[in-house]
């Protein structure tokens, strides 16, 4: 029923300003970034005015994802996102210099977070948010801000990525954000020279999560090394013409089904 909430409110009101989706994972390192930008750029290739922010304090890479080293400018205090592959980025890394790290105590980071969610998001349908991993405070207090309408968790078939996802869909339960579905990423491979497909992470194991949960599965991402090459060089597959594109479009269908 909080899907249906959420489908509503996506159709009901354009004019009350952009929808968060927060995409959220237990841990660091399951493709949480990676599954975000495509989402993005895929539901801009589907009609939608699609906005991203990247509030990964721990690594943000929507900037290397979608190939930009752009600044934001700001006006009266507000940062205009920069616009990129069709979507418009605001990313926790464009606040630094480059290369520096982000040693931000709780309060730097939620403020520094509150920046990008209250920058000019004007003319955007749907902001996805890439969440840092986990589910400490500055998740917590950027979701309370934020009040995304629904949420997207990210887990590879492993174990402990499990336990970790279950984490996140328990932080979105206490904050009522409805889950809209999880993406089971990195689940399979198939061998470029004799084809075999096998599954270095076991398999099967978040959709029998979700259905445990009772939150739905949204589909699965095999471990696919042209889409990481493609993302290391700034290019979302989801813009192209491979299976990636139309695997990454059916993910972003089912997430606003
Ligand atoms: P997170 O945001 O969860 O920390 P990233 O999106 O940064 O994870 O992904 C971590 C690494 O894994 C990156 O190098 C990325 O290109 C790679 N990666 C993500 N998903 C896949 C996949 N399905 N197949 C191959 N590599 C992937």
């Amino acid at each position: 029923e909080g899907v249906t909430e959420v489908r509503v409110a996506m159709t009901a009101s354009k004019a009350a300003g952009p929808k968060l989706i927060a995409v959220g994972a237990g841990k660091g390192g399951v493709g949480k970034s990676t599954v975000s930008v495509n989402l993005a750029v895929a539901l801009a290739r589907m009609g939608h005015k699609v906005g991203i922010i990247d509030a990964d304090i721990y690594g943000p890479s929507q900037p290397t994802l979608l190939g930009t080293s752009e600044r934001p400018e700001a006006k009266d205090k507000q940062l205009i996102p920069v616009e990129v592959q069709g979507v418009k980025m605001l990313s926790v890394g464009q606040l630094v210099s480059p290369g520096h790290a982000l040693a931000w105590r709780g309060p730097m980071a939620s403020g520094a977070l509150a920046q990008l969610v209250e920058g000019d998001w004007s003319g955007t349908e749907i902001i996805i948010v890439d969440l840092p991993p986990g589910t400490g405070d500055v998740q917590l207090s950027l979701i309370q801000k934020s009040r995304p309408v629904g949420a997207v968790v990210v887990s590879t078939p492993q174990d402990l990525s499990l336990i970790d996802a279950r984490r996140a869909i328990d932080l979105f339960g206490k904050t009522s954000v409805p889950v809209l579905g999880i993406i089971e990423n990195m689940a399979g491979y198939q061998c470029p020279h004799c084809g075999e497909t096998s599954d270095p992470f076991g398999s099967g194991g978040a959709e029998a999560a979700a259905a445990e949960m009772g939150v739905p599965f949204l589909g699965r991402l095999p471990l696919s090394a042209s889409l990481r090459a493609e993302s290391d060089a700034g290019r979302p597959p989801a813009g192209g013409e491979g299976p990636a594109a139309a695997a990454f479009r059916t993910l972003a269908e089912a997430m606003l089904a």
